[in-house]
């Protein structure tokens, strides 16, 4: 059995591991970002009813203005047709009154619509605040939850890469080179077993003369087609069981 092989088949053990925790950890950040993303939604549409509320408010505020001044505006006609003295200056002045008067009638319409449209805005916006607050509370939960999974899958991605560490160490510097490029290169996936005769990992052929000096298990071999370090599952020295490994 060759040592150094042992540690690359120990070595992309550990490298699948930490692939498999990283991607719960990133589906984990992912499945965080939609739920926040879901939020904001929500969030956006209450805004946007509350600010048509807060404007329709504003609108009621400004006509109420508008018709205390046009009340005061035909309090001072009232008075001024006590004063008048001739019947020409009475029937303009009648006139006035009466425009003043359209205009508090239209005025007080437009204040009532107004007031409906408040109290219905209202109603939404309560059922709309009450929706959010649910949410948010369902949404810090789900985060906190999503949190400590993460917590948890960063607690043994640290406690593999400390086995990582030790076996990158017992690899000869230039096959862990050799072996790293590999990784990068190839999705992650350095080393691969052959059996009956084709490599478990690119599915080709290997010659013949190749796969029974494999079995000799005398060298270093590479896949001719994929270049991964293989090795022959049929030596029972490769078939470890890292339990250290599985059970992070
Ligand atoms: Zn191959």
């Amino acid at each position: 059995m060759l040592d150094q092989l042992k540690c690359l088949i120990e070595y992309q053990k550990i490298e699948d591991k930490r692939n498999q925790l990283m991607r719960s950890n990133e589906e984990g950040l992912r499945r965080t970002a939609e739920l926040e993303k879901e939020f904001e939604y929500f969030e956006e549409q209450f805004l946007s009813k509350k600010e048509e509320s807060d404007s329709a408010q504003e609108a009621h505020r400004t006509i109420e203005r508008e018709l205390e001044e046009l009340r005061a505006r035909l309090g001072r006609q009232k008075t001024r047709l006590g004063d008048v003295k001739t019947n020409k200056e009475y029937q303009a002045s009648l006139k006035e009154i009466e425009e003043t008067k359209k205009e508090v009638s239209k005025n007080e319409d437009s204040a009532l619509e107004l007031l409906d449209k408040i109290e219905l805005l209202g109603k939404e916006l309560a059922e709309l605040e009450k929706d959010l607050a649910e949410k948010r509370s369902v949404l810090e939960e789900q985060k906190s939850v999503l949190q400590q999974e993460s917590g948890a899958l960063q607690t043994r991605l640290d406690r593999l890469e400390n086995i990582r560490q030790q076996v990158r160490e017992r690899v000869n510097p230039d096959l862990l080179k050799k072996t790293d490029f590999l990784f990068t290169k190839q999705a992650g996936i350095a080393v691969s077993s052959v059996e009956n005769g084709v490599c478990n990992v690119c599915h080709m052929n290997i010659p013949p003369q190749k796969f029974i000096e494999l079995q000799r298990d005398e060298d270093l071999m590479q896949c001719p087609h994929c270049h991964r370090f293989l090795y022959w599952p049929g030596h029972e020295g490769y078939c470890i069981n890292v339990e250290d490994i599985d059970s992070i």
